[in-house]
C-alpha cells in the first residue's frame, strides 16, 4: 500500500455510518458468486457515510484483495494523483468498485458475477448519497448504464447523477488520458459543489442541466474555472 496514504488514513479515518458497517459485514461473508474462491479479502470499499461524490471502478486488483481497500496500487497512485489535482481530498469521498471481490487473473468481471454484486453498490449509492456517482472505465459504465464506449461516453453525465471518465489503469497505458481524467473529475466536484448549494461563483446559474451537460465542449468552457476551489 501507498504509505503516504497508509499514514494519511492513520490520522484520519472516515466517520461511517452504521448503514455502512453493516453492508460491509455482509459483503466480507458474502458467498454469492464465484469470486469469492479466489479472493484474499473482500473490498467493500473506502470513506465517509456521507459523500458529494462516489467513484466506481471495475474491480479489486492484486494490492487491493491483499489489502481489502480499494485503488491502492498503481492505479490508485494515478487516482490520487488526479484527484488531488481535481482539488478533491481523497478522504471526503466514497471509492468502490462494481465487484467487491478480485477476479482471477485480473480479468474483467463476467456480466453474471456484476448482476449479483450490483446491489451491493446500490446500496452504498443509496447510504452514500453522493450529488455525483463518477463512472471510472467501461465495466463500471456499463454495469450502470448498460452501455459502453467510455472514449466517447467521458464527460456526459446521465440521469443527472452519474458521470463517466476514464479508469486511472488506461490512464497508466495512456498518461494523454490524463488530463481528461482530471478534467472530469473537476467538473464532478464543481456539480456537487452547486447541487449543494454551496458554489462559490454566484450560484451556478450558467450549469447546463441534464444528459451531456459535461460534455467536452461544455465543459472546458462552463467548469474550468472549477479547478484549485475548495475540495467538496
Ligand atoms: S464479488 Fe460480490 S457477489 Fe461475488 S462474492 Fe464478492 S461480494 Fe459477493
Amino acid at each position: 500500500m501507498n504509505k503516504d496514504r497508509s499514514s494519511k488514513e492513520k490520522r484520519r479515518l472516515p466517520e461511517r455510518s452504521q448503514e455502512l458497517i453493516s453492508l460491509e459485514e455482509e459483503i466480507k461473508t458474502c458467498y454469492r458468486c464465484p469470486l469469492a474462491g479466489g479472493r484474499t479479502k473482500t473490498v467493500p470499499g473506502e470513506g465517509p457515510g456521507r459523500a458529494g461524490l462516489l467513484l466506481v471502478g471495475e474491480a479489486p486488483g492484486k494490492d487491493e484483495d491483499q489489502a481489502g481497500l480499494p485503488f491502492v496500487g498503481r492505479a490508485g497512485s494515478v487516482l490520487d494523483r488526479a484527484l488531488k489535482e481535481a482539488g478533491i481530498d481523497r478522504a471526503e469521498v466514497f471509492i468502490t468498485n462494481v465487484v467487491k471481490c478480485r477476479p482471477p487473473d485480473n480479468r474483467r468481471p463476467k456480466k453474471e458475477e456484476v448482476e449479483v454484486c450490483r446491489p451491493y453498490l446500490e446500496s452504498q449509492i443509496e447510504i452514500v448519497g453522493p450529488k455525483v456517482v463518477i463512472l471510472m472505465g467501461n465495466a463500471a459504465t456499463k454495469a450502470v448504464l448498460g452501455v459502453e464506449g467510455v472514449t466517447n461516453l467521458r464527460g456526459q453525465l446521465f440521469s443527472d447523477l452519474f458521470l463517466v471518465t476514464f479508469h486511472p489503469a488506461a490512464v497508466l497505458r495512456n498518461r494523454d488520458l490524463e488530463g481528461a481524467l482530471v478534467s472530469d473529475l473537476s467538473a464532478a466536484r464543481y456539480r456537487a459543489k452547486i447541487l449543494r448549494g454551496s458554489a462559490d461563483d454566484g450560484g451556478g446559474s450558467d450549469l447546463p442541466g441534464g444528459q451531456g451537460a459535461f460534455s467536452t465542449e461544455k465543459r472546458d468552457s462552463t467548469f474550468e474555472s472549477a479547478r484549485g476551489r475548495e475540495s467538496i
